[in-house]
């Protein structure tokens, strides 16, 4: 799940990134958060991506901290001094209640956590650990992780790009790429090097 402009996830269930009938999978960002009243720039009210995106967490310390316009920075300094107050932990709560139940749905055990929230506090994800295991199923049988990890996108399209080229018989190639048996190997590796070459610019 990664925390920025937006907040998003990304779902991966035995191995391979979860697709689906409709092209929104992971959309956590627009989970509804009871008594949120923040129009959302998908258009709906209330959005966990209000609170939780850089621009929900410095619009609510923006009012607690009466500055105009606090920076990034300046909001992170202030979470390393002064711990998590109470303007953070509604969007904290509500992070770790929409992954519990994204976690409850999916049947999956381990969440990672990339983009703003990685700069604050070890106390941060401390927090949303702890909400998650409270709401997670399989907390009451087994250990679930709640972990954060620097982002990697270009490494990440690189390694979809390769998973979508190299390992068709995965299930994970689309319709239309699929070519006679004999002449694919050698196609396949021209546009694999052809892939690599374009997400890493
Ligand atoms: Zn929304």
């Amino acid at each position: 799940m990664d925390f920025g402009q937006g907040v998003v996830g990304a779902v991966v269930s035995k191995g391979k990134l979860l697709a689906s009938a409709l092209p929104l999978v992971a959309e956590l960002g627009h989970t509804p958060v009871p008594g949120n009243d923040r129009r959302c720039g998908c258009g709906a009210v209330g959005c966990l991506e209000t609170l939780a995106s850089t621009e929900g967490l410095l619009e609510s310390y923006r009012l607690v901290a009466k500055k105009a316009n606090p920076s990034w920075n300046s909001l992170v300094a202030d979470v390393h001094k002064r711990g998590i107050e109470p303007w953070l932990t509604c969007a904290l709560n509500s992070t770790a209640d929409v992954i519990a139940g994204a976690l409850n749905v999916l049947g999956l055990r381990r969440v990672i956590l990339t983009g703003n929230l990685c700069d604050l506090p070890e106390a941060v994800l401390e927090k949303i650990k702890s909400r998650v295991c409270s709401g997670a199923l399989w907390a009451r049988f087994g250990n679930v992780e709640c972990l954060r990890a620097p982002r990697r996108r270009s490494a990440g399209l690189v390694a979809f790009g390769i998973d979508r080229l190299l390992l068709p018989s995965s299930g994970n190639e689309p319709e239309r790429s699929r070519e006679r048996p004999g002449k694919s190997l050698k196609s396949r590796g021209i546009r694999i090097r052809t892939a690599v070459r374009n997400l890493t610019r």
